[in-house]
């Protein structure tokens, strides 16, 4: 009888993870893995088309 979960490791590196008593459970062993395995960032665009999401849309306030 083996109940004892599986201690889960890094999938980066294979390093057992220490999960800490509070806070959200790590899933990489430290912060190079998890950059390792983090996909690459898009490439911000110019900001055109976001700016628009902060603007005041004209109409949506009135009650
Ligand atoms: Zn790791």
């Amino acid at each position: 009888m083996t109940a004892v979960p599986a201690a889960p490791a890094c999938p980066v590196c294979s390093t057992p993870i220490e999960q800490a008593r509070t806070g959200r459970p790590a899933r990489y062993c430290g912060t190079p893995c998890r950059q390792a395995a983090a996909p690459p960032r898009p490439p911000q665009r110019c900001g055109r088309g976001q700016r628009r999401l902060l603007a005041a849309t004209p109409g949506t306030l009135r009650e």
